[in-house]
């Protein structure tokens, strides 16, 4: 299955992405992943991308597209994958379109993970990454409990920036709900809840 999650930052798609992938065995494609990654290695992309995630704003769409592609051009592609973070405007949706039609391949549904913007805030500011494995949990946790690794707080997750990440995900990015829409993949589940209960509903969401 081929997926693309939609929703607010903090809504869930990672941790949800997360649970799929372990489950059914997809490729994660997590395009913030990819620019934390070209930061960490001191790229030259890296190094352009990183001003505009610090303000909140979104990297231009050719750097997340050459990242994208290479991503897509690996193997394990072939088992289907989870689109996290792509796309994040109509112009990388049709982008999308036609990097994938040239694959052979095609979206088989978009996951909205609906939360309330409040909730938002809250599990933003306590979100925390782990250093060696990129594993995402909150700050109830000393170190990671997947690998046992370093915890952080993302750049992006204080407070000055989480506002400017809603307010682009709310202008740019909502209005691909109505394209998928338009396209008859969109699927919605309540982001509400624990990550279990969440996860229930996005299988049952799926058909999975
Ligand atoms: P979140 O969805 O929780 O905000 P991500 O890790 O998906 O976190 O993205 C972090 C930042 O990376 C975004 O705020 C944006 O600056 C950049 N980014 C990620 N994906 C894209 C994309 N598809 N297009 C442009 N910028 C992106």
């Amino acid at each position: 299955m081929n997926l693309v999650l939609l929703g607010a930052p903090g809504a869930g798609k990672g941790t949800q992405a997360q649970k799929l992938t372990a489950e059914f065995g997809m490729a994660h494609i997590s395009t913030g992943d990819l620019l934390r990654g070209a930061i960490a290695a001191g790229t030259p992309l890296g190094l352009e991308a990183k001003g505009y995630m610090d303000a909140g704003a979104l990297v231009p769409d050719e750097l997340v597209l050459s990242l994208l592609k290479e991503r897509l051009a690996a193997d394990d592609v072939q088992n289907g994958f989870i689109l996290d973070g792509y796309p994040r405007n109509t112009a990388q949706a049709v982008t999308l379109d036609a990097v994938l039609g040239e694959m052979g391949k095609d979206v088989d549904a978009a996951l909205l993970v609906s939360v309330d913007p409040a909730i938002i805030i809250d599990r933003l500011s306590r979100r925390r990454a782990c250093k060696a494995c990129g594993f995402t949990c909150n700050d109830t946790y000393e170190v990671c409990p997947r690998c046992g690794g370093e915890l952080y707080q993302r750049d992006d997750d204080k407070p000055e920036t989480i506002q400017n990440r809603l307010d682009t995900y709310a202008t740019k990015t909502a209005p691909l709900i109505e394209y998928f829409k338009g396209q008859d993949k969109l699927v919605e589940v309540d982001g509400l809840g624990d990550v279990d209960e969440v996860y229930a509903n996005v299988k049952e969401a799926l058909g999975l």
